[in-house]
């Protein structure tokens, strides 16, 4: 008769030989290495989360700082723009928005785009006029993106650049740097239909409103 086998723990179990152990140990031991191993598995994936949201979250740190890089970025450029003068002149780095432009007028040049658009850059703070046109004022004020008076102080700025003198960057004969034209159909054709709706837009105001927002209605 064989001696009754005492009740192994797992321990023993894990490491007894296994010509000693009876069916129901072998099935025991079977279970207990299969569990094992899932657990294994388990802090593998466990491991391969954390890495994860690790990961995902050093990106969206990432992202949340250079969001506020460009915020900061823009909010200088706003308060730069601001304060300039777009003079030429001026003493020292206090003095660089401060231009007194007594010498060379404005520090803006006038560029001609290959599309034929005019517009203004400012070398000191980089601001820029655009004619409302070119930047699709007529359409925004038609989807009501824009308002009429806003599209008018737009434009009224950007006349009053083109006024400036600003001899550092013109010519002798005063003629503007530029490079070739391209008419471009299609470019065309949208500022035609821009043009039409917007005076569609128009008509659809009474006077007094297009005379608040100091449009000048062409005869
Ligand atoms: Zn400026």
């Amino acid at each position: 008769m064989s001696e009754p086998t005492k009740h192994r723990n797992i321990e023993e179990l894990l490491v007894a030989d296994i010509n000693t152990l009876t069916v129901d140990e072998m099935t025991r031991r079977q279970s207990v290495v299969t569990l094992m191993k899932a657990e294994r598995e388990l802090e593998v994936v466990n491991e391969q989360n954390r890495r994860f949201q690790d990961d995902k979250e050093t990106r969206q740190r990432q992202v949340s700082s250079n969001l506020e890089n460009i915020r900061k970025q823009d909010e200088e450029n706003a308060r730069v723009q601001k304060m300039c003068r777009h003079k030429t002149g001026g003493k020292d780095r206090q003095g660089f928005f401060m231009g007194d432009g007594d010498v060379y007028g404005f520090a803006v040049s006038k560029q001609i785009l290959p599309t034929g658009e005019i517009y203004g850059l400012c070398f000191r703070c980089q601001k820029e006029w655009h004619n409302p046109i070119w930047t699709g004022g007529k359409r925004k004020v038609v989807n009501g993106e824009m308002t009429l008076a806003q599209y008018v102080q737009q434009e009224r700025e950007y006349k009053e650049m083109l006024s400036w003198t600003c001899k550092t960057f013109e010519g002798q004969q005063g003629e503007l740097p530029g490079g070739h034209m391209f008419l471009i159909p299609n470019l065309q054709r949208q500022q035609q239909k821009d043009q039409a709706d917007f005076e569609v837009y128009l008509k659809t105001l009474n006077p007094t409103e297009i005379a608040m927002s100091g449009y000048q209605l062409s005869a």
